[in-house]
């Protein structure tokens, strides 16, 4: 808001001088997200060369609002060294360059624009009433310092908020503090951001569970275990994880039983968008025209599944044939379904099949959420090979080869960190087989054993179209520490999941 404000004010100067109060009590540009003082093991989920927070892009004179550096470009310059554009860059990376941006904003601001920084918590917001004198009808914002702040327009741009444990969340507290002992102390620590989680406190040995395996998770796994001093190594069989010996035993579960699936690299600049063909918004509205409410499972997500296997099956062609048999694969999908009212998925498998390709489309998104429905294990041996299987086979690619500079590293590594197991299955699990109980964990062969980089990626392979799914905040799983002996053959020593 700040930086398109100060453009247009650059532009055209306002009726009147404007003074903007950025209210904030952490650091101003970053805020709580994206402080700059949080572990580098905490990645973003945005490649960096896609994020910007200049409207235009930067051009031959200053950085200003208007014409500034995407995060790419700048962690580039900053860094020639480490940067990676094209990858993750870690959110006290992100904090640096937000921080930079609003210092660009206040060393540019035109004379009628004047910011102040103002390090406070708003408590309360209300609008003076008529007969409250002069600031009738302004807003006065309460600050946890103790002044009051009037003024006449109001943004709130809070963000995530920071919530009061729920029902769920509240009983797992109690659990933990019914079950704690001062030999062995349970401690439950809701979601949230992890860098906010006192994860330092977590001594080595301890039990950790984590509930839910999405992008918190991978924030907990690895601060947990690279923070703490672990590295990757190339072992025969691809990437092992050596341990430090200060790490946490993780159990991980999640309703689904799988990590989030690996992304796809499919990195693209801050001024991509992509335009529906199937899904459109003209499309919708005429479903929505007859006035009832949209059935979303029989109605919306079929042209959903339809526009996601179009772009699926066309970019496999393009790698197996190139850019034009994609173009024309388009063309014809968009042209046989477009007048029909069942998108099936069938309908582009076969016009896929003619161009020798893996011409299998998605059917469902509940196969992807969770692979493992309705399969019973006979032992939590079985259901790690076959979970490790399942991993394996998310990283390779299923169209032609992947370049290798787009390789995933170890996005596949962190999936095997730690030791996941199906949460409804939790309390019967056998103690962990997985590779942190066996001190190294053997990672599959091939390109991604190449780098362990610093920074690890937070993508898959070229041809993995699958969809995201979990999104940017969505509550973050809750994290129980119990501790434990430490010793795997314990049976006493797994978390009271
Ligand atoms: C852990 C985590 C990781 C994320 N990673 C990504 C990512 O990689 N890529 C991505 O695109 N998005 C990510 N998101 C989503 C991200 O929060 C948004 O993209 C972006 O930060 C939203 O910007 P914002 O300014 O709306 O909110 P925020 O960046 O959250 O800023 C809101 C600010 O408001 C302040 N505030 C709140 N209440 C008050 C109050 N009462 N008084 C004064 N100040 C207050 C807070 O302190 C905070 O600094 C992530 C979110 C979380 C929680």
């Amino acid at each position: 808001m700040l930086e398109r404000l100060a453009a247009r004010c650059a532009e055209e100067p306002p009726a009147r001088p404007l003074e903007v109060f950025a209210v904030d009590p952490y650091e101003a540009g970053a805020g709580r997200i994206w402080r700059t003082d949080q572990s580098p093991w905490f990645l973003m989920n945005t490649p960096a060369q896609e994020v910007t927070m200049f409207s235009g892009p930067a051009d031959d004179g200053p950085h200003r609002p208007g014409a500034g550096p995407t995060l790419g470009e700048w962690w580039a310059e900053e860094d020639p060294a480490g940067a990676e554009p094209e990858g993750y860059a870690p959110r006290a990376v992100y904090g640096r360059y937000l921080t930079y941006v609003m210092a660009r904003i206040e060393e540019t601001l035109p004379p009628w624009l004047t910011v102040h920084r103002v390090p406070a918590r708003v408590i309360c917001a209300d609008r003076a009433r008529e007969g409250d004198g002069p600031d009738a009808g302004a807003h006065r914002l309460r600050l946890d310092r103790g002044d009051v702040l009037t003024v006449d327009r109001l943004v709130l741009a809070t963000g995530h908020p920071l919530t009061e444990l729920d029902a769920e969340q509240r009983a797992w507290q109690r659990f933990a503090k019914e079950h704690s002992t001062p030999a062995r102390p349970v401690k439950y620590v809701a979601g949230g951001s992890a860098s906010e989680m006192p994860l330092a406190e977590i001594p080595a040995g301890a039990s950790v569970g984590i509930l839910g395996m999405g992008l918190t998770f991978y924030d907990i796994l690895t601060e947990l275990t690279l923070g703490r001093g672990g590295t990757f190594t190339e072992g025969e069989e691809g990437l092992l994880y050596l341990p430090s010996g200060k790490e946490p035993r993780i159990l991980a579960g999640s309703r689904g039983g799988v990590p989030l699936l690996t992304r796809g690299a499919n990195q693209k600049g801050p001024e991509h968008r992509y335009r529906a063909r199937l899904f459109t918004p003209e499309r919708m509205a005429a479903l929505r025209a007859g006035g009832a409410p949209l059935d979303f499972e029989r109605t919306v997500l079929p042209w959903l599944l339809a526009e996601v296997n179009l772009v699926l099956l066309a970019t496999r062609i393009r790698h197996a044939h190139g850019p034009e048999a994609a173009e024309e694969f388009t063309e014809r999908g968009v042209a046989l379904l477009d007048g029909r009212s069942d998108p099936r998925p069938r309908l582009l498998e076969r016009l896929a099949a003619g161009h020798r390709i893996d011409a299998r489309p998605l059917t469902g998104l509940d196969a992807l959420a969770r692979p493992f429905a309705g399969r019973r294990f006979g032992s939590s041996a079985e259901y790690h090979k076959v979970l490790t299987e399942w991993l394996r086979a998310d990283r390779t690619p299923s169209g032609a080869a992947v370049p290798r500079a787009s390789v995933p590293e170890a996005a596949g590594a962190r999936a095997r960190a730690a030791s996941p197991v199906p949460h409804a299955d939790a309390h019967r699990a056998a103690p962990a087989t997985g590779p942190l109980a066996r001190g190294a964990a053997p990672l599959p062969p091939g390109d991604a054993g190449q780098e362990a980089g610093r920074h690890l990626r937070r993508h898959g392979d070229a041809d993995d179209h699958r969809p995201r799914r979990a999104r940017d905040g969505d509550p973050a799983p809750p994290v129980q520490v119990t501790r434990g002996t430490g010793d795997p053959t314990d049976p006493t020593d797994s978390p009271p999941l």
